[in-house]
C-alpha cells in the first residue's frame, strides 16, 4: 500500500490486514477485524510453546495480556495515522497512557518540564507518583517557548511534555520551536494530542517523539469506552512497549473493537464538531455577559497564530469567560441548559457544559480573568439549537449576576 494516501483514506483502510479479517481458505473476508477474546493461547506441543516464549511476542498470539488481533488492528491504525511513527501501545485510559509514557521516558534524578496548563490528572501523576520516584517536575508557561529553551540548558532535564491546546484554557504552544531545541540536546518530547488528534495535528511531522491520545474522547467518539494510546517513533517505541508490558497494560478486545469502529468515522465527526463549535464560538464572542472566548481558531486565544500556522483544523472543545458574576450566576447559566449535559470527559456525539476553574491548578503562572469560566463540548447537534439554548442561559446569567 503506498504511503501517499490522504489521512481520510487511511482512516478507512488502516489496520485491516487480510490475516485479521479473512480465513486462509477464503479469499476476501469480512470488513472489520472481529473481537478475539482470549486469555490462554493453546500450542500444538511443548516445542511450539517454547519457541513462542523465546521470540518477540509483539503482535503475535502468545497470551491474552499481549493482546489479540482486535487490539493490534487498532494500534496499527493509529500508527498509520501518525506519519513518522514506529508503533502504538494501547492503555485502559488516557491517564494510564500518559503515566506509562512518562515512566518509559524518565528515571530517578531526571527533571521533567510540564506546561502549567496541563490536564490536571497529568499534574497529579507528576506530583504524587513521579515525585516519589525521584523525578522532579518543573512547570512552565505554555506560551513562553523562549523560557523553555533556557530551561533545556539544565542537564538534568531529560523530557519535555507538551499539551496543545492546554486543558481548560486552550493556549496553543510553539511545538516546532520546542521540539527543535529538545532534539538538538537529546531531550525526549511527549505530546498530549487528544484535542487535535493526528488528523488536525500530525505530531511527529512537527518533531514530537512520543504522542499520546485519550482515545476515550474523539477516537471512541461515543462516550462509552475508556482508552488511551501512546504512539512513538523508532527511537522510543521499544522503550514504550517494554514499559507497557512491564506494567501489564492492555485493553479489552471489546473496547478495542468499539474504538476501531469509532476511528472509521473520525473524519466526518471532527468536521461536524469543528463547524458546530466555530458557529457557537463566533456567536458567543459577541454576546453581552461574555468577556472572552478561548478557542484556538479565534484571535482572543493565546497562541491563535500558532494554531493558524501548525494545525489543519479545530475540534469541538473550547471555553468562554463570563464578564463578572459568581458561582451562582454561572450555575444559573449551566443548570437550565436543555441540550448540554453536565459532566466530565468530552469527544462524544453529544454536547456538554462544565464549570471550570483553572486558577486552582496553576503553580508557574497566574490565571486571572474577568469572571467564572464555562467549558463547552459541541456535539453533533444542530448548532442553531445549541445557540438558542446558550442564549437563554446567558439571559439567566445576566439576571443572576
Ligand atoms: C480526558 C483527557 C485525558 C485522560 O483521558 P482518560 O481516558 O479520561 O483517562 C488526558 N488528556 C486530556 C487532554 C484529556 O482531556
Amino acid at each position: 500500500m503506498s504511503d501517499d494516501r490522504k489521512p481520510l483514506t487511511k482512516l478507512v483502510q488502516a489496520g485491516r490486514k487480510p490475516e485479521w479479517t479473512g480465513m486462509p481458505a477464503q479469499p476476501g473476508g469480512i470488513v472489520s477485524p472481529p473481537v478475539w477474546r482470549a486469555s490462554t493461547i493453546l500450542y500444538d506441543d511443548v516445542a511450539h510453546l517454547r519457541k513462542a516464549a523465546g521470540s518477540s511476542t509483539h503482535e503475535r498470539l502468545f497470551y491474552g495480556r499481549k493482546g489479540t488481533p482486535t487490539a493490534w488492528s487498532l494500534a496499527d491504525a493509529l500508527t498509520e495515522m501518525e506519519p513518522g511513527a514506529e508503533g502504538t501501545m494501547l492503555f485502559p485510559s488516557g491517564v494510564a497512557a500518559i503515566a506509562c509514557a512518562l515512566m518509559a521516558a524518565l528515571k530517578p534524578g531526571d527533571r521533567l518540564l510540564m506546561p502549567d496548563s496541563t490536564y490536571d490528572p497529568t499534574r497529579n501523576f507528576c506530583d504524587q507518583m513521579l515525585n516519589s520516584y525521584g523525578v522532579e517536575t518543573i512547570y512552565y508557561d505554555p506560551c513562553d517557548a523562549v523560557r523553555v529553551a533556557v530551561r533545556l540548558g539544565d542537564e538534568k532535564v531529560r523530557a519535555i511534555f507538551l499539551e496543545s491546546p492546554g486543558s481548560l484554557t486552550f493556549e496553543v504552544q510553539d511545538i516546532p520551536a520546542i521540539t527543535a531545541i529538545a532534539r538538538e540536546r537529546g531531550i525526549v518530547t511527549l505530546l498530549d494530542n487528544t484535542w487535535a488528534t493526528p488528523l488536525f495535528f500530525p505530531a511527529m511531522a512537527h518533531g514530537v517523539d512520543i504522542t499520546i491520545l485519550a482515545c476515550t474522547k474523539y477516537i471512541v467518539g461515543h462516550s462509552d469506552v475508556m482508552m488511551g494510546s501512546v504512539t512513538a517513533n523508532a527511537d522510543w517505541f521499544a522503550k514504550v512497549r517494554q514499559a507497557a508490558y512491564l506494567f501489564g497494560q492492555m485493553t479489552s478486545p471489546d473496547d478495542a473493537w468499539l474504538a476501531s469502529r469509532g476511528l472509521r468515522t473520525l473524519g466526518v465527526r471532527l468536521r461536524q464538531h469543528q463547524d458546530g463549535a466555530l458557529a457557537v464560538a463566533h456567536w458567543l464572542k459577541d454576546q453581552p455577559g461574555v468577556a472572552r472566548v478561548l478557542h484556538p481558531a479565534l484571535p482572543d486565544c493565546p497562541g491563535h497564530e500558532l494554531w493558524q500556522r501548525d494545525f489543519s483544523g479545530s475540534t469541538g472543545l473550547f471555553s468562554f469567560v463570563l464578564d463578572g458574576g459568581d458561582e451562582a450566576a454561572r450555575a444559573a447559566l449551566i443548570d437550565g441548559l436543555a441540550h448540554f449535559g453536565i459532566g466530565y470527559s468530552w469527544g462524544g456525539f453529544e454536547s456538554l457544559a462544565l464549570p471550570v476553574d483553572p486558577a486552582r491548578h496553576r503553580t508557574a503562572t497566574r490565571w486571572e480573568v474577568e469572571g467564572p469560566m464555562v467549558r463547552l463540548h459541541i456535539g453533533l447537534e444542530d448548532p442553531d439549537d445549541l445557540i438558542a439554548d446558550l442564549d437563554a442561559g446567558l439571559t439567566r446569567f445576566r439576571a443572576a449576576r
